[in-house]
């Protein structure tokens, strides 16, 4: 293999280490000692088993989160900020531990996984900052009165994750339902549970006993989580499909639960005319999250729509900067593009760049493995469709892959209705010099998040988001601390002053 690192994170970090759940404070495996492979999507070799949850142990972290609640919420914000502090170390710490299990176990390139072990600092920081500003309201009374809102956890709150950041989302997700008094029963995906299984071990250093509570598996644990009736309130990510079936599970459990989605999206990026195309078809790349999870990404921008005046340059300029990407193991330092996260992603991905080429959209580059890489690894090349047509299934359906469509557009009113004509409104970006334009646009574009001139930055404080099927709530901002609230109004009558007064003074 080339490119090979002298020393091999699989045998430092995976090999002979063990994998446990986090429940009440205990490190434990499976109750009935179930276990699944784990599979490393960079070779296709078997590295390692995790635990498989039963009933009975999701059972068992709610009824620890339940029983480590009150006293978590009596601690009060600072109380519990000082925890916090001492996960950041940790985490701070586990840095390279942490990023090298998630280019080991998802194929993300560790270069990106080590940003986004940084990224989880601003949270850390910005969430209990932002609950000490959560104070309540005071209302106008009629001078006899006093009305007053206050917030009160809601007790147990069930995170799932999706596989595409698995430490980011470990670590940062379930951080605004901690820090306003919840506590946490957290599931990673089933494709990427080791760096969440080591953040288990961070936050059990950090946190008291079962405050965060970690089970592992697939749906069916994840379904024990949603339709249990001490879960009222649950954070989710993941795809439109099992947002929908698990607001569906939630009714039928016979409770009700309230739900923030983070769901998928087919974000499209608009280009004007007037652009610079260089520095435009970098922000492509870059906004389609080729080197950070090669396309695997909610944000990303799978649809370019780009003006017919510039559109062959831009289409020829974009194949070739595609060309300019090393592909390779993602836990080797100089990878840019890894490999899918499991043979079976890797199908779903290529079957729609067959469907792209069957329903007549030209294949301008990629759509196939790359050459001299294991044969094992889910690699598929960065992958360009031109001529693409709003009625394709590459045109309307999350890919999730390395998979990028170019439009072409001439009428302005047409583009934004091949922009807004799908079922998604998670992101977007536009590009143009004209400012006039670009607000005018930004306004246009049924999203949650809109780039004006850039692409894929989150900035921690501003609420991230979906439109339409992308979602429900906001992450990352006071309003999602806010989320993990339940209001209280207060109403309290004076009484007789006067008279009380004769009484305490006679
Ligand atoms: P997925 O929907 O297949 O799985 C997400 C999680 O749900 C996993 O932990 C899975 O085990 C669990 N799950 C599956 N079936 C379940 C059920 N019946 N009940 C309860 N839990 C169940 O998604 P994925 O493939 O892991 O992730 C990719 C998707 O996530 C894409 O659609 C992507 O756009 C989306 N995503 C969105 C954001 C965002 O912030 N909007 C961020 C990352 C990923």
């Amino acid at each position: 293999m080339s490119h090979m690192t002298t020393t091999d994170p699989v045998n430092d970090y995976v090999t002979g280490h063990e994998f446990k759940m986090l429940i009440g404070g205990k490190f434990v495996g499976g109750s009935d000692g179930k276990t699944s492979t784990v599979v490393d999507p960079s070779t296709g070799s078997d590295i390692g088993e995790v635990p498989v949850a039963t009933a009975r142990d999701v059972e068992n972290a709610v009824a620890a989160a339940s029983q480590a609640q009150p006293e978590w919420e009596a601690l009060g914000v600072d109380g519990r900020a000082e925890c916090f502090d001492r996960f950041r170390t940790l985490v701070r710490e586990n840095r390279e531990r942490l990023a090298m299990l998630d280019a080991i176990d998802c194929g993300n390139p560790v270069s990106g996984m080590r940003r986004d072990i940084d990224n989880c600092d601003p949270s850390l920081d910005g969430y209990p900052a932002m609950a000490k500003a959560m104070t309540g309201e005071v209302f106008p009374g009629d001078g006899d009165r006093l009305h007053y809102s206050a917030h009160r956890a809601f007790g147990v709150v069930g995170r799932i994750n999706a596989f595409n950041h698995p430490a980011l989302f470990a670590i940062t997700r379930s951080l605004p339902a901690l820090i306003t008094g919840n506590t946490v029963v957290m599931k990673p995906s089933e494709e990427t549970s080791l760096s969440t299984l080591a953040a288990g071990e961070l936050f059990a250093e950090a946190f008291p006993p079962g405050v965060v509570n970690i089970v592992t598996g697939g749906a069916e644990v994840g379904d024990g989580i949603v339709t249990h009736r001490s879960i009222k309130r649950l954070g989710f990510v993941g795809s439109v499909p099992t947002g929908l079936l698990i607001q569906r599970r939630g009714a039928e459990s016979g409770y009700i639960k309230q739900f923030s989605l983070e769901l998928g999206g087919k974000n499209a990026m608009v280009v004007f005319p007037d652009v610079d195309i260089d520095e435009v078809v970098r922000g492509a790349i870059s906004g389609m999250n080729m080197t950070t999870n090669a396309g695997q990404a909610c944000g990303s921008n799978s649809r370019v729509v780009v003006h017919a005046k510039i559109y062959d340059e831009f289409v020829s300029k974009l194949a070739d900067a595609l060309g300019d990407y090393r592909m390779g193991v993602a836990y080797q330092n100089d990878t840019d593009i890894g490999p899918l996260v499991s043979r079976r992603h890797w199908s779903k991905v290529t079957g729609y760049v067959q469907a792209g080429v069957e329903d007549g959209a030209t294949l301008v580059r990629g759509g196939d493995r790359p050459q001299g890489l294991p044969e094992g690894g889910n690699y598929l090349e960065p992958t360009l469709f031109a001529d693409v047509r709003p009625e394709m299934r590459i045109a309307r359906e999350e890919i999730f892959g390395p998979v990028m469509s170019v439009f072409r557009w001439s009428d302005y009113d047409d583009m934004l209705s091949l922009v807004n004509g799908v079922e998604f409104g998670l992101t977007s970006s536009v590009w143009t010099n004209d400012l006039s334009v670009a607000h005018r646009t930004a306004n246009a574009i049924q999203a949650g998040y809109v780039w004006i001139n850039d692409s894929t930055q989150h900035f921690f404080g501003t609420p991230f988001g979906g439109w339409k099927n992308s979602g429900l709530g906001r992450e990352d901002s006071k309003d999602e601390v806010l989320s993990y609230l339940e209001q209280k109004v207060v109403h309290a009558r004076f009484g007789d002053a006067k008279s009380a007064l004769d009484r305490m003074l006679r």
